[in-house]
């Protein structure tokens, strides 16, 4: 008998009868004999209606009360999914966060988990009840209600898995699974059986959007064993894991991301002189301007080249405070360009093959698309590149690195 968590989002319990066949589907696990604790979203939609709601009432809404109105999403789902049970003879009890003492810091909209009173939910394990708990909330030192942050349902998961010690933490979402790169861009994309958590991270924080970041983070650090799968279609789904798969057929890259959020930015004829970067930075990192790639080229004639990326919500300001800049040290004129993209390779396979770059810049080269900036890092290597050829870097990459799903496979999907 296995202690399962399982998590169903937004979209799996977006209607009363989602929520119903949701609750065939923990009839069918918990008769395999199986301990389970759900945890669901909001219905799809509704977060963002309470948001709505709040803002009419004042733009900018106090956190605390804010976090009152969001929690009720999520405490919706739990009791329609307990009835729901219960009227297909599952015993079921609903909590919210703060019923199960999920304990936060008072950091409203974005509380971290720092403690969970298991004994009440064993309590009602062993009496042989599907355990519901709502996702996305607990309670601070002084009782008050709080949020984990927009996704956080996937965190409050993992953290139930992990006080628990649960044997899986399965989250069933609207896709079957992680895949190589975005379906949507490449034909031949390919679910993947497993990949690390590091890989995930790498590949959540680049854009794949499938998991909440800190769910990952956390599950990564306690070491729960975290699948996604697909909410209404059969499959083994994703195994996110610790272990890298050691045979001999696992591929070096794991997958590709990309993301289109990217401005950059290029200060020219920058006086080489000590404190230089510090200079150019410091401004934009005080206006709480989050810089990601960074290249300062080597200096001719006393002067250099200084180019970094932000997001494009944040290019505007940032080329203000750089023109401001380039006047007090003397450099020669600002360049902004948001017409740009990130494309990056990830896989752990990369610590022990050599020559994965010269791959990467080779295949780009063959289809003539021009480096901008190159970052790496151990598992991960990303190109900045004009972002009109993003979809072809993305394609050409994936075939390169061996990605691509087998013919047969495309065709039984097509
Ligand atoms: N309902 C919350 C949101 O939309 C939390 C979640 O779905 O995980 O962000
Ligand atoms: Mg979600």
């Amino acid at each position: 008998m296995a202690l399962i968590v399982q998590k169903f989002g937004g979209t799996s319990v977006g209607s009363v009868e989602r929520i119903a066949q949701v609750a065939e589907k923990i009839k069918t696990f918990k008769a395999q004999g199986n301990d389970l604790i759900i945890v669901v979203s909001a219905m799809s939609g509704e977060t963002n209606r309470l948001i709505g709601l709040a803002r009419e009432i004042c733009a900018d809404p106090d956190p605390r009360e804010m976090d009152v109105i969001l929690s009720t999403g999520e405490q919706v789902t739990i009791g329609l999914l307990a009835m729901a049970l219960k009227a297909i003879e599952v015993p079921a009890v609903s909590y919210t966060g703060a019923q199960v003492r999920i304990e936060t810091d008072d950091a409203f909209g974005k509380a971290r988990i720092q403690h969970i009173d298991e004994q009440k939910l064993r309590t009602e394990l062993d009496d042989g009840k599907v355990v519901i708990v709502a996702g996305f909330q607990g309670m601070d030192g002084n009782g008050n209600i709080t949020t984990l942050g927009r996704g956080g349902s996937d965190t409050t998961a993992v953290a139930l898995a992990a006080a628990l010690k649960a044997d899986e933490c399965q989250i069933y979402t609207d896709v079957d699974g992680v895949y190589t790169t975005d379906p949507r861009v490449v034909d031949s994309a390919r679910r993947l059986d497993k990949v690390t958590f590091e890989e995930m991270l790498e590949m959540a924080s680049l854009g794949s959007k499938v998991l909440q970041i800190r769910a990952v983070e956390f599950a990564g650090k306690y070491n729960v064993p975290l699948r996604v799968l697909h909410s209404f279609k059969e499959g083994p789904g994703t195994l996110i894991t610790l272990e890298e798969d050691l045979s001999m057929e696992q591929p070096v890259i794991s997958g590709i991301a990309f993301n289109r959020d990217e401005a950059k930015l290029t200060i020219r004829g920058v006086p080489d002189t000590p404190g230089v970067a510090y200079k150019i930075l410091g401004p934009v990192s005080a206006a709480n301007i989050e810089i990601d790639m960074i290249v300062q080229n080597v200096s001719q004639d006393q002067t250099t080249d200084f180019t970094f990326t932000v997001n494009r919500n944040d290019q505007r300001r940032t080329e203000e405070i750089l023109r401001k800049v380039a006047t007090d040290i003397g450099a020669r004129e600002v360049a902004g360009d948001s017409a740009i993209a990130k494309v990056s390779i990830v896989g752990v396979g990369m610590r022990s093959h050599a020559g994965v770059a010269s791959k990467m810049f080779e295949a780009l080269a063959q289809h003539g698309i021009n480096i901008l900036m190159i970052s790496t890092s151990e598992i991960k290597i990303s190109v900045v590149i004009d972002e009109k050829y993003l979809e072809l870097a993305v394609r050409t990459l994936h075939s390169a690195f061996e990605l691509d799903a087998p013919a047969e496979d495309a065709e039984q999907i097509g």
